[in-house]
């Protein structure tokens, strides 16, 4: 690995880019705010989903697959989600191209070939879907409908960003059908939890949990429950939202259940969704200036060995003295790498595996064969250790535990130093100038004073967290009184 990576105290920005681009991850397309995403951020991102997938499923969720186009008058019927979604909408109004008689060799739309009714490529899937749970619920024995789908979305947005913000993206969308309200606050609220779960467990990444303000609420929902994440920039990241969408849905599409009593009545609903923006997360809460730090559970590969050799007999003994311990782990369920590679040198090898943020790295040379020892790097400290290779099962899970955890604990304590209480809006200005993070202050509850707040400096109300306590305040703004403080901060 030639080329150093722009550093992040350099340029924070360019610094992302490029560690996305030269670990592999992904790259931009030849369409417009689309991405490629590499083989190597695949493996990532398959992991998320094999994890999250495993929770849904332990939470009473399946899965199921529902059309990408959403006929317009589909889409339109709930008013607030169509009308928030519709400046972002791709939208599908012929089926067919032609010849270009005029310019060989071009094709052009067929004219002839217009569709009688526009398709919205589906930014979110809340239309196509209660349209069918209208076939699927007749009385309460069908409830809770509890589905989720992995999909693409399209969202025609205008300031993209490698995983963070792109205008087509995978995601997960769950969809729930449930008797009554609390049924449904119960299983938005659940959902968060899962996610906030998934984003400390796996992800190594601490979130606030809280809910959304009007003004940054999912458009068609009641209530918005989200995540948020701190990045090493001190700008925030919405890693996740789920929606207690009320009775709006089940009106728009007249979803009605006969109830135990045989009364008609409309049907509660959830969503949540989670995207590839948690590879961005995930990359932004921990990798340096070397390249990506990973999650020993989220990485394709957890332990790489590098042989450092002459000629086949060095390499063959080397595996075959090595084999014994890596099969152990492997039956452990570590992943592992043995890069014999003749193509690239050692020290190319253990650049790219920095680079690419693999936990753990054990070098192996011909001296080590006679002394009967390995050299074990981490890559969150960059340290290495000589290790008695009898030890390697033993240090390799511990190390890989040992991660984990401390690049945990590394993104905690930074949340915590970047979490600045306020009383004032001079302080607010100062603090988001100069340090940046979360900002917690009063603010009189009004999206008016959000969006004052929001023009004059950039940052937005993150959420109302959950734990926030009941006390005596006023807005930092505009005096007024206030009874709990909100989360402020820029945001991606
Ligand atoms: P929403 O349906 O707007 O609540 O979004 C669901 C999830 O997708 C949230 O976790 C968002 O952070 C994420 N998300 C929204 N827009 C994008 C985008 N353009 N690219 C990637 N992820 C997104």
């Amino acid at each position: 690995m030639s080329k150093k990576l722009t550093t992040r105290a350099e340029d924070y920005s360019k610094w992302y880019n490029e560690l996305v681009v030269r670990a592999d991850l992904a790259e931009n397309s030849g369409v417009r705010g689309c991405m490629v995403i590499k083989p190597y951020g695949y493996a990532i991102w398959e992991k998320m989903q094999a994890q999250l997938d495993k929770m849904f499923k332990e939470t009473g969720h399946e899965n199921a697959y529902f059309p990408l186009f959403v006929p317009k008058s589909l889409f339109e019927a709930e008013e607030k989600n169509a009308e928030g979604f519709a400046k972002e909408c791709a939208v599908v109004t012929h089926y067919r191209l032609k010849s270009d008689e005029e310019n060989k060799g071009k094709l052009i739309v067929d004219p002839d070939a217009k569709l009688e009714e526009e398709l919205v490529v589906r930014p979110t899937s809340e239309a196509i879907i209660w349209n069918t749970y209208k076939n699927w619920i007749e009385s309460y024995r069908d409830l809770p409908i509890l589905v989720n789908q992995w999909a693409n979305v399209v969202r025609w947005e205008m300031r993209t960003r490698l995983f963070l913000r792109t205008a087509e993206f995978l995601w997960q969308e769950g969809h729930t059908a449930h008797a009554t309200k609390a049924e449904a606050l119960a299983e938005a609220e659940q959902m968060m939890n899962v996610y906030a779960e998934f984003a400390e467990d796996f992800m190594a990444v601490p979130v606030v949990k809280g809910f959304k303000t009007e003004a940054e609420r999912f458009a068609g929902a009641d209530e918005t429950y989200c995540i948020e994440a701190l990045m090493q920039d001190g700008k925030a990241l919405q890693a996740g939202t789920s929606h207690f969408l009320g009775q709006n849905f089940a009106k728009a599409f007249d979803v009605k259940y006969t109830t135990k009593e045989g009364k008609q009545e409309h049907v509660w609903a959830t969503s949540w969704g989670v995207s590839t923006r948690l590879m961005g997360a995930l990359i932004m809460t921990h990798s340096d200036d070397q390249g990506l730090v990973l999650p020993p559970k989220l990485a394709p590969i957890q332990l790489v060995v590098v042989p450092i050799y002459k000629g086949l007999d060095q390499l063959e003994a080397i595996r075959a003295h090595i084999k014994p311990y890596l099969d152990e782990l492997k039956k452990l369920g570590v992943s592992v790498k043995f890069d014999d590679r003749d193509t690239q040198k050692p020290g190319w090898k253990f650049a790219e595996y920095e680079l690419k943020g693999v936990p753990v790295r054990v070098g192996i040379g011909n001296r080590d064969l006679a002394n009967g020892t390995v050299e074990v790097a981490r890559r969150d400290t960059l340290t290495k250790e000589t290790i008695d290779i009898t030890n390697l099962v033993e240090t390799v899970t511990t190390l890989l535990e040992d991660i984990q955890n401390n690049i945990y604990q590394k993104a905690f304590d930074y949340r915590a130093s970047h979490i600045t209480e306020v009383n004032s809006f001079e302080e607010f200005k100062e603090v988001l100038e100069n340090k940046g993070g979360f900002i917690s202050a009063h603010w009189d509850g009004t999206t008016e004073t959000e969006e004052k707040i929001q023009e004059l400096t950039k940052a937005t109300i993150r959420c109302i967290p959950l734990d926030s306590k009941e006390e005596e305040g006023v807005c930092m703004y505009t005096g007024k009184p206030s009874k709990k403080r909100v989360l402020f901060a820029k945001a991606y």
